[in-house]
């Protein structure tokens, strides 16, 4: 009896263990990354998601530089850093740091994730395949506005706080998704879209500081950015109204906007985007780290 007990408990515990490491810890969860022994007590990893859309969240000694992606990374006065891995991103993100007198190279592996293929039909052809010379200037001008305003490298550091949901509503579309639209493959869908009705508030999930406030853009409506410093930036589109503006401070859980279907949208969502410089994150990876 006691023996089967044993085995009993033994079974559970195992159970128990691969469930807990299944949930809390996958395989490229930060606490199974060893770092080197050259990097040991001098970089930490805060927090953060290696996979294609992920990021990641570290401190480093003083006067350590960060390089990554070819391009020096920005770190803040306490050592924070933040680095973002695209949809695209190869297996392997290498990351550089020096110091006065060394430098060492870690490697974190990034997992390879699989995209939905989505298809929308009977959208007016005219916002399909833009016409006139006039619509297309507008949209190279609107998106260098968007390029400009998510190309800021501020000092701000609320980059590294944990993210909160910026709208209630049903998840109407995922990050990484193919488009096709009236049967031609468009480029693939960056945001998180939230559907709910107009009106309903849109808040700022983390501190930050508006980088862009636009009324009208042709593809995206009403859009807006906020900068949250160290190259990371958070964008909303097909608002119905803004009622921030351009340089204001806005903290945590603050109403920046209400949900619309401005710009071109089949019906009232938020698509709400995550930017690290020009690699584009996956909005749920920020709020699913709230359960590490
Ligand atoms: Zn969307």
């Amino acid at each position: 009896m006691k023996i089967i007990q044993f085995f009993g408990s033994l079974i559970l515990l195992l159970i128990s263990t691969l469930i807990s490491q299944h949930v809390f810890a996958g395989p490229h969860a930060l606490s199974n990354i060893q770092l080197s022994t050259e990097a040991r007590g001098k970089v930490s990893l805060i927090r953060g998601v290696l996979e294609q859309g992920g990021f990641l969240i570290g401190q480093v000694s003083p006067k350590m530089n960060v390089m990554f992606l070819d391009k020096e990374v920005p770190v803040s006065d306490d050592g924070k850093f933040i680095i973002g891995f695209g949809r695209d991103f190869p297996a392997q993100a290498t990351v550089t740091f020096k110091s006065d007198d060394k430098s060492f190279i870690e490697s974190f592996n990034i997992r390879a994730r699989e995209w939905n293929i989505e298809r929308i039909d009977g959208l007016p052809p005219s916002k399909v395949t833009p016409r006139s010379q006039e619509t297309i200037d507008r949209i190279i001008r609107e998106s260098k506005l968007i390029r400009e305003a998510r190309a800021q490298v501020s000092t701000l550091q609320s980059f590294a706080q944990l993210f909160k949901q910026p709208a209630t509503g049903r998840i109407s579309g995922v990050y990484g998704s193919q488009r096709v639209l009236n049967g031609k493959p468009k480029r693939p869908h960056y945001g998180q879209d939230i559907a709910a009705p107009v009106g309903t508030p849109v808040y700022a999930p983390i501190d930050g500081k508006v980088s862009l406030a636009h009324n009208d853009m042709f593809y995206s409506g009403a859009t807006l950015i906020i900068d949250h410093g160290q190259g990371l930036s958070t964008t909303y589109i097909h608002l119905n109204e803004i009622v921030v503006e351009e340089g204001q401070a806005v903290s945590q859980g603050q109403k920046i906007g209400t949900i619309g279907q401005s710009g071109r949208a089949t019906g009232p969502h938020l698509d709400w985007r995550i930017n690290w410089f020009d690699q584009r994150l996956d909005p749920a990876l920020f709020l699913q780290v709230n359960a590490q």
